[in-house]
């Protein structure tokens, strides 16, 4: 956008040109940068505009923290808990919370958004809600709690299993509350849990099959790799005394044959679909 903004931030035009011009938000910001986040009015335009900055990585960590702590604190005052502003405004900040380090206060956060969902959303929308909690929890070292979350997402996903929005979950779960048991050192339990739930994660598609097999491998290994500093469970277990599968031979593992078309390519393709760092790529045989 060339020229100024209008200075009137309550000009109902100004946010749609702003979100529609070459770079929203430096118009964005070109409105805020003169309010104070702690002090400005509760206003709908403005908490849109507060919530499109705390979402974008290219700003500081000051600049979103402050306006996503002000797009939440303004919705709870002026607008409906389950209202699609104020829903995106509480993620937002659980969002910027947690990659700032403050895990303590984006659960908070996190808490309150399932407690909404639970009472105006669909079923989707909870369990996810409540695997990213579990997310959290297990990054904050509340290994039990999160385990407590997932197998609460379970049980949700499990009485509405049949529904077209949820069917694939359980797979996603499942993989997910393993993860968790063998972060924590637990490997046996964790395979336990894969077998006792092989109906869940199988699946007539063999490229689903396949896709299961090597996420689930990779979130497992990821998390056996990374969970340690954090856990509370058991922080002295030897993470490395049980034999830890290949991401191959995950396939066998969850349904008893070999999987001869595994190949790095569609390892490759699934990584990046997942946005899962590179770094996991080690451990691919
Ligand atoms: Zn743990």
């Amino acid at each position: 956008m060339t020229g100024p903004l209008p200075a009137a931030w309550d000009d109902p035009g100004w946010l749609f040109e702003a979100l529609f011009s070459d770079d929203p938000e430096q118009s964005i910001m070109e409105v805020l940068r003169p309010l104070d986040p702690t002090a400005a009015p509760d206003h709908p335009n403005l908490i849109a505009a507060a919530t499109t900055i705390a979402d974008s990585p290219r700003q500081p960590a000051t600049t979103r923290l402050s306006w996503a702590r002000y797009a939440h604190s303004a919705s709870e005052r002026i607008c409906r808990p389950q209202s699609e502003v104020s829903l995106h405004a509480a993620r937002a900040f659980a969002q910027v919370l947690a990659e700032q380090d403050m895990l303590a206060d984006a659960i908070v956060v996190h808490n309150q958004i399932i407690v909404t969902l639970e009472r105006h959303s669909d079923v989707r929308s909870v369990v996810d809600a409540r695997r990213a909690l579990a997310d959290l929890l297990y990054a904050h070292g509340r290994c039990c709690s999160a385990e407590q979350q997932l197998t609460a997402a379970y049980e949700l996903w499990y009485r509405h299993r049949n529904e077209p929005d949820v069917r694939r979950r359980g797979a996603t779960i499942t993989t997910e509350h393993a993860a968790v048991l063998a972060g924590c050192g637990r490997h046996d339990d964790a395979f336990t849990l894969l077998r006792e739930r092989r109906h869940v994660l199988d699946d007539p598609s063999a490229s689903r099959r396949q896709a299961t097999a090597i996420l689930g491998g990779v979130r497992i290994q990821e998390a056996i790799a990374e969970h340690r500093p954090a856990c509370t469970r058991s922080p002295g277990a030897a993470r490395t005394a049980h034999p830890i599968p290949p991401i191959s031979a995950y396939h066998e593992l969850l349904y008893g044959d070999s999987d001869t078309t595994a190949n790095s390519t569609m390892i490759g393709r699934l990584l990046s679909a997942v946005s899962w760092p590179r770094r996991v790529v080690r451990w691919i045989p």
